[in-house]
């Protein structure tokens, strides 16, 4: 379900509010990208800029196709969080705004957020709400901090916050994150895992119409399945899960879950289902033929044609206002270093992590894992459930668990599925003989 998406066009509901995100992106991602880096200061923390984008332009905001105002949210917190994350600042423009095709994944949530993909897949927009953004930008500190400690963290990845304002609209806040699943492997099950049995099962008789559906704990469990990782790759996940989870527990925060999709390389890529399920197209055929097209700062909207030699130009152009690297780095940029490299320890098998048996040999999954949904605050969940509590009598409906019992659980649960099937067989043997 994840690569099934909905066109975005001129005639979908939110396409002037899509059309206004990537516009606000790209003026202000290159802005801050254009200029020579240098060190983050506690203000940068709190730093909002605004932008007024409107048809006629001016020297410093570009014209666009439409009305509206844009907020880069710490603008300099997020370009060093991207150069943690090892994004080439060119290739992230280009994937979100070289040609303007979002696809939407709709409402996946009962949260009522929304999901756009980038076209290539590697980013996610997701509208937030204002709790949440505002949580955010409170701990964006800590966040940054534990990514520069822990650079294989698997926190979601926050590349950007932003907010969107048309007029007479209402304020729209977004981050914009990676996307744990990869654009050229098919995902066969997805798993959203959060340590709970309560009403965490997905309906399987659906699954046939829906073969792309998430399935929850319940699902898992029944399956009888485990995270296949051997000795050494179990230690590292497990560690590094652990560390993790004791960031969210020390922020309050709740109702995350562990996202797991599981490429089976028994079955391969299937008669790329992908091309078939995703529809995304530009208005008007392209967007880039598009003379109304506001003369961006750097970006002019290329041709298809054009966008590589844009994203060198680009790069080259942001590689000139920065300083000479440091170190060894020096001999190297980022685009020149092979992707190997820069992926982090769960993300070396083909963009995830190969399932392994108990010696560490390769088995025949690969798995796309990630905590997701980490902007739940405790406050945030409590004011909910009291709200609930007021209109219905069932206190069971919703029962809030404080953040370290919840995190306590959600880390117990992943340990104790993660095991090699050496492992699983092993202890269903013994389960047997009791
Ligand atoms: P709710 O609060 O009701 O759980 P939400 O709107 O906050 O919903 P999420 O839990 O963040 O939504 O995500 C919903 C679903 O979207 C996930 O179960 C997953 O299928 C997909 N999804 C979310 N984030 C990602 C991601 N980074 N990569 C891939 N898929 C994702
Ligand atoms: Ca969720
Ligand atoms: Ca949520």
């Amino acid at each position: 379900r994840v690569l099934v998406g909905t066109k975005v066009d001129e005639h979908h509901a939110n396409w002037v509010t899509a059309y206004n995100m990537l516009t606000g992106i790209r003026v202000s991602v290159s802005r801050t990208n254009a200029k020579l880096d240098r060190p983050l200061t506690d203000a940068d923390f709190e730093a909002k800029q605004k932008s007024t984008f409107d048809i006629a332009g001016n020297e410093l905001v570009p014209s666009a196709k439409y009305d509206f105002k844009f907020k880069d949210y710490a603008p300099w917190v997020f370009r060093h969080l991207r150069a943690l994350f090892h994004l080439d600042p060119a290739d992230y423009l280009m994937s979100l705004t070289g040609k303007y095709i979002l696809s939407e994944l709709g409402s996946p949530g009962k949260s009522g957020s929304f999901f756009y993909f980038s076209r290539d897949y590697k980013y996610i927009i997701k509208t937030i709400h204002h709790a949440e953004h505002k949580f955010l930008r409170k701990v964006l500190k800590d966040y940054y901090e534990h990514v520069k400690d822990n650079p294989n963290t698997l926190l979601s990845q926050f590349y950007g916050l932003h907010r969107v304002k048309m007029p007479y609209g209402k304020k729209i806040h977004f981050v914009v994150m990676n996307n744990l699943f990869p654009p050229h492997r098919d995902i066969h099950t997805i798993f959203d895992l959060k340590g709970s049995t309560v009403g965490r099962n997905y309906g399987e008789e659906d699954l046939e119409n829906n073969p792309r559906a998430t399935l929850k704990d319940l699902n898992w469990l029944r399956r009888q399945r485990s995270l296949e990782l051997g000795i050494r790759k179990k230690r590292l996940f497990l560690e590094q899960l652990n560390k993790d989870v004791a960031l969210l527990r020390k922020l309050q925060i709740m109702d995350y879950s562990l996202l797991v999709g599981i490429h089976d390389l028994q079955r391969g890529n299937e008669e790329n289902l992908r091309d078939k399920t995703l529809q995304v197209f530009s208005p008007g055929g392209d967007a880039n033929q598009d003379d109304s097209e506001p003369q961006s700062v750097l970006l002019r909207t290329p041709s298809t044609l054009e966008n590589a030699r844009k994203a060198k130009e680009l790069r080259q152009m942001i590689r000139q206002e920065r300083p000479v690297p440091m170190g060894q780095t020096a001999s190297k940029m980022p685009d020149e270093l092979d992707e190997q490299n820069r992926a982090g320890v769960f993300n070396q098998d083909d963009g995830g992590l190969r399932a392994t048996h108990e010696d560490n040999s390769p088995a025949e999954e690969i798995y796309y894992l990630g905590v997701i949904d980490c902007l739940t605050h405790y406050g945030m969940v409590k004011k909910i459930e009291h709200f609930l509590k007021g209109l219905t009598s069932d206190r069971t409906q919703i029962s809030a668990l404080p953040p370290d019992e919840y995190g306590d659980r959600f880390y117990r649960f992943v340990e104790g599925i993660t095991m090699s099937r050496e492992e699983a067989e092993r202890e269903r043997q013994m389960k047997e003989q009791e």
